[in-house]
């Protein structure tokens, strides 16, 4: 990883470093973050030869060789000063939720409609609602094209950013097109490398949020970081880690709830944290109980299921979906719980 000396090089500078990297079989990515665009490295970085010509140039300020199978995520990296932004609200700067439908019934619009502008009144900074849905059964919904329309008229309308779930590479290039401001890759996708490659190239420079599930069946937690790092190494920066239960589920729960690795995750990346409560117990009874520990556990915020209607609903809505007035008391309470628990510090894992 390099980093220059001022904001990012020229291309002159570009071209001097690129250069050089070729000789030891090395290129490089540009990934623009808020504060400074830095350099990433694809290839063995370690030559000491290497190394030492890129630190003699003038306009280099470090070459940092982070051994972390994951480096753009560390939380030594030079990225660690990056903001993640959705909408005019910075994550890590107090509680910010994401709400919406599952699923965008496209037979039944208003609804979806009706949800958006409820959950803006809550207090959500972003909209969300399922276009294509990955299913467990090839015969249940699996989305429509359709849908996109209509989560775009509810950003119209309320002005918040939406967010939805690509699958696949046509997904994806729509949703570019679209300017959709958050592209969700679901915990059935978090371990696609070819899929994270294409997120973070198709995203590389714009303000695009990339909202990366954890992995149902993910083990260790550097297993997460690995996976936001192909989307970083692509060229965008603006990850964020959420949490939504693994299996073998907690008996009672549709997963097993894993917001307390929250601290773990924040020790070891500068990524944002955003729990999805509806996914990992998966009933809407249970749904804030999983809210508040995910706020008492430093999380950075809440993905969750919200209907105005959920037993008119589809996907998992009937069984999800929390109310807008149980969203809009969460929403107060989280943050209430979350200004506490930012009182403790995480240790800063080593490099
Ligand atoms: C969803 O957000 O509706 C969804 C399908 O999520 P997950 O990938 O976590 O199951
Ligand atoms: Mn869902």
């Amino acid at each position: 990883m390099i980093l220059p000396r001022e904001k990012a090089f020229t291309s002159t500078q570009l071209t001097e470093v690129e250069g050089i990297l070729a000789e030891y079989g090395c290129s490089v990515t540009v990934i623009a973050g808020t504060t400074r665009t830095i350099y990433a490295i694809s290839g063995d970085e370690r030559d000491e030869e290497m190394v030492s010509r890129i630190e003699g140039l003038e306009f280099v300020e470090r070459f940092d060789r982070i051994q972390a199978p994951y480096r753009l995520m560390h939380r030594a990296s030079d990225l660690s000063s990056h903001r993640v932004k959705i909408g005019s609200a910075f994550l890590g700067e107090g509680f910010h939720v994401v709400a919406g439908q599952c699923t965008i019934d496209p037979k039944n619009p208003q609804y979806f409609l009706e949800t958006a502008h409820a959950v803006k009144e809550a207090g959500a900074v972003a909209i969300r609602g399922g276009v294509w849905k990955p299913r467990t059964s090839p015969n249940a919904y699996q989305g429509d094209d359709k849908a996109l329309e209509i989560l775009l008229r509810a950003r119209a309308e309320t002005g918040l950013p939406v967010s939805t779930e690509v699958m696949e590479d046509r997904h994806l290039q729509v949703v570019i097109d679209a300017g959709v401001d958050i592209i969700q890759i679901g915990t059935r996708n978090a371990l696609n490398y070819g899929l994270l490659k294409l997120v973070g190239k198709g995203t590389a420079g714009t303000n695009m949020v990339v909202l990366l599930k954890r992995g149902m069946h993910m083990g260790p937690v550097d297993e997460f970081l690995c996976a936001a790092e192909y989307i970083a190494a692509g060229g965008n920066p603006n990850v964020v880690l959420c949490p939504r239960g693994t299996k073998p589920e907690l008996d009672g729960y549709r997963n097993f709830p894993d917001e307390s690795i929250s601290p773990l995750l924040k020790a070891r990346t500068w990524a944002p944290v955003v729990v999805d409560p509806s996914h990992s117990v998966g009933k809407a009874a249970y749904v804030p109980f999983a809210s508040l520990a995910a706020a008492a556990y430093g999380a950075d915020g809440l993905n969750v299921e919200t209907h105005v209607c959920g037993s008119k609903g589809i996907g998992d809505d009937p069984k999800q979906s929390i109310t807008p007035a149980t969203l809009a008391k969460l929403i107060r309470d989280c943050k209430e719980i979350h200004s506490r628990s930012a009182g403790y510090l995480v240790p800063v894992q080593k490099a």
